[in-house]
């Protein structure tokens, strides 16, 4: 089995902290052989932490934006899953949006990015957030909100592309339905919309009102928030036996 899960506020308590339950879940998905994939908004550099520091072999960062997986002889090999042509879009517009909002809050990590930038909008007041995304849908600049940031990217761009294009290079084997997403916020929508198994912590419920596209299994309770939930579902997932 593979689980693919979102990492802020999914597998970090409140977004902010990395629980002891994180850890349970790494050692339940090496335990049983499963597999789990980060599917991050973070940066791609963040990619490089997860492999380097935790027993992953392959994480899809910046939205979807870019695959990074270790590859035969150990070495991090890094994808992006746009053409240069967005790329460069991209960085044209970003210096363009900075000239014309020059307070805009770019996120610290926005210099490590490659096919995304984020911007800090727990700065920003409603009304210039707003302006933002007027501007950016004049240029034809994708964006999504994540616990953090405002996300934008040229092109397409989304988790569930690049859960697809991960399976399609590495699991052929496996089918969608044999697999598992965690969410927790409106940037896992496009998981939430396309992936059957998907499954929402519950501390989902702060912005359930604000999905256009809602997760087919919510968990409840405090005890199901962010890394808790993933681990009670996991282990009982692993407890079911095999259809
Ligand atoms: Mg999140």
């Amino acid at each position: 089995m593979i689980f693919f899960s979102d990492f802020d506020g999914t597998l970090t308590k409140e977004g902010r902290e990395l629980t002891r339950e994180f850890f349970d879940i790494l050692d339940v998905i090496k335990n049983h052989n499963n597999e789990l994939v980060i599917v991050s908004g973070r940066s791609l550099s963040w990619g490089h932490f997860f492999l380097t520091h935790f027993p992953l072999s392959a994480c899809i960062m910046e939205g979807g934006g870019v695959i990074l997986y270790v590859d035969e002889n150990g070495e991090i090999v890094q994808e992006p899953l746009v053409p240069q042509s967005e790329l460069d879009r991209l960085n044209a517009f970003t210096t363009n949006l900075k000239n014309h909002f020059p307070n805009i809050p770019m996120s610290a990590d926005s210099f490590g990015r490659l096919s995304d930038r984020a911007i800090e909008f727990h700065l920003m007041e409603p009304e210039l957030i707003k302006e933002v995304e007027d501007y950016m849908s004049l240029h034809k600049i994708n964006y999504s909100k994540s616990n953090v940031h405002i996300n934008f990217w040229a092109g397409e761009i989304s988790k569930y592309l690049g859960v697809k294009k991960f399976m399609a290079k590495f699991r052929k084997d496996l089918t969608e339905e044999q697999c598992w997403f965690f969410g927790d916020a409106p940037n896992d929508q496009s998981m939430f919309e396309s992936f059957y198994n998907s499954v929402g912590v519950s501390n989902i419920h702060h912005c359930l009102n604000d999905l256009t596209f809602k997760p087919r299994i919510i968990l409840e309770g405090p005890e199901n928030a962010g890394p808790k939930g993933v681990l009670n579902y996991i282990k009982n997932l692993n407890k079911r036996p095999i259809d």
